[in-house]
């Protein structure tokens, strides 16, 4: 059969309104109205997610012998953000409509208005900007007030009593705990320079304009690996660990003509890193950043260092110095790579929406079809061969009888490959095995049935 492609994604919402009525990510509180910039994974999300998170732990920590792996909490003491400069920096530029009270980010309206070189502008470029072109809200039109620094990071209080004595955030990044125990880690795990800690888990961000699904929400987590060097060899793994990072993301099937590297300029680059790079992905809105690799030197480590009054310095056995180490995060959004996955993957042909997922990722990887459901045996030896599946791959079984429909709900949410039962089966002891992309069959024997899967789906 020829396949015809008709079209690729081609707008956010639409694969927002697909994700949700296939079970991938829906609005959080929806029955309440909803609240922007959340959103929860369904029954196929959790797993693309859940596998997202394991390729690239295992990538990370796992295949590795130099990174090892740990699990901090999300509700920071103050000083940790103090010393990091978020408390400060992490700002972003706000503006409000005095007539309509909408609030926007400054730097996102001049850069789509006047495509204003915004990396390279402080708050009061931007602000006087806005002034001298006499920009106006782009809901109605109002006047808008000046630029202003607003600070990004959630607030909360520790304990009965909400004073400034217990305040705490929410972490805005996980790297900040991986500095906090960089000492624990690598005594415990007798870690030689060059050497990686890696984390995964919750972010918390009080964005001032969540938009494009899941690219910008105040709620997300993170997979950050802080890679702690002597100082001086910084370009060496920054250069190398960016051509990791691009390999991971290609060798999950993302197209290469859809990524593509953006390094900072000196001007805007963040208050911690000395030179950082995005890897950007080609959304159906344009690119848009879905990790940061950034050369921090050794500012985090001094900073804790100055304002706990700990030593967090490395000692070198073969030099017998003792020195603050450099550091290089990879640093990836687990939502923005599960949005770069899901419209890397999403296709509409002509009969059908196809998820061309890398296995590796699929929600469910086989799934189990008895061709008609009121046969017995049939039904019992499709059961069987579900039962021996589950034991090794996540499978997933249909006795509704209708192949065609099942074939259909399996390819859209990018189950590889779909088995049949038949009438055959019965006799000649063999199914018939579906691949997702070609949509061709061939029938196997039930003995190579697992041999045939593996080469498949590993
Ligand atoms: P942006 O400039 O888009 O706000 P950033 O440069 O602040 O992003 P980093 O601080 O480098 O982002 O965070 C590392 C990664 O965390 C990003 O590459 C992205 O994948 C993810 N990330 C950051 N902010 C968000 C967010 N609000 N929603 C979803 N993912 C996010």
């Amino acid at each position: 059969m020829k396949l015809q492609i008709v079209q690729a994604i081609k707008s956010i919402d639409e694969l927002a309104s697909f994700c949700k009525r296939a079970g991938f990510v829906f609005p959080s509180f929806e029955i309440y109205g909803g609240l922007a910039g959340f959103y929860d994974y369904g029954p196929r999300g959790v797993e693309l997610k859940n596998n997202i998170k394991a390729a690239w732990w295992k990538s990370i920590v796992q295949d590795r012998e130099d990174v090892v792996g740990i699990d901090a909490v999300t509700v920071n003491h103050p000083k940790v953000w103090e010393a990091s400069g978020h408390v400060a920096s992490f700002t972003d530029p706000l503006v409000d409509c005095k007539n309509c009270k909408s609030r926007f980010r400054a730097d996102h309206i001049a850069k789509e208005l006047f495509d204003a070189d915004v990396g390279a502008m402080s708050v009061k470029d931007i602000s006087e900007l806005l002034k001298l072109k006499n920009a106006r809200c782009p809901k109605c039109k109002g006047e808008l007030t000046e630029a202003r620094k607003y600070n990004l990071m959630f607030k909360t209080h520790v304990g009965p009593i909400e004073t400034d004595e217990n305040v705490a955030y929410l972490r805005p990044e996980t790297a900040q705990m991986i500095y906090l125990n960089f000492r624990l880690t690598q005594e415990s795990a007798r870690l030689k320079l060059p050497f990686g800690i890696a984390q995964v888990g919750r972010a918390y961000r009080n964005e001032i304009a969540p938009r494009d699904f899941l690219f910008r929400v105040r709620e997300f987590e993170q997979m950050e690996m802080q890679y702690f060097i002597k100082p001086g060899e910084n370009k060496k793994f920054f250069e190398q660990w960016k051509k990791e990072r691009l390999r991971w993301y290609l060798s999950l099937g993302i197209k290469k003509e859809n990524l593509r590297f953006r390094e900072h300029r000196s001007t805007e680059l963040a208050h911690y890193a000395k030179a950082a790079v995005d890897i950007e992905y080609k959304f159906p809105w344009g690119w848009g950043e879905i990790e940061g690799i950034h050369d921090r030197g050794d500012w985090d480590l001094t900073q804790h260092s100055k304002v706990s009054g700990k030593d967090l310095s490395y000692f070198d056995d073969a030099t017998k110095k003792r020195f603050v180490p450099n550091v290089i995060e990879v640093s990836a959004g687990v939502d923005r790579a599960f949005l770069a996955f899901m419209c890397n993957a999403y296709m509409t042909e002509k009969e059908r929406i196809v998820l061309k997922l890398n296995p590796k990722l699929s929600p469910i990887k086989v799934a189990v079809f008895p061709l008609v459901r009121n046969d017995k045996r049939i039904v019992k030896f499709a059961g069987n061969v579900f039962t021996e599946l589950k034991k090794r791959f996540t499978a997933y079984y249909d006795a509704s009888g209708n192949i065609g429909k099942s074939y259909r709900r399996q390819d859209e949410i990018g189950t590889p490959v779909c088995i049949t039962v038949d009438f055959d089966s019965l006799k000649k002891k063999d199914v018939t095995v579906r691949d997702r992309d070609t949509m061709k069959q061939k029938r196997v024997k039930i003995n190579n049935l697992i041999e045939c899967l593996g080469k498949k789906l590993n």
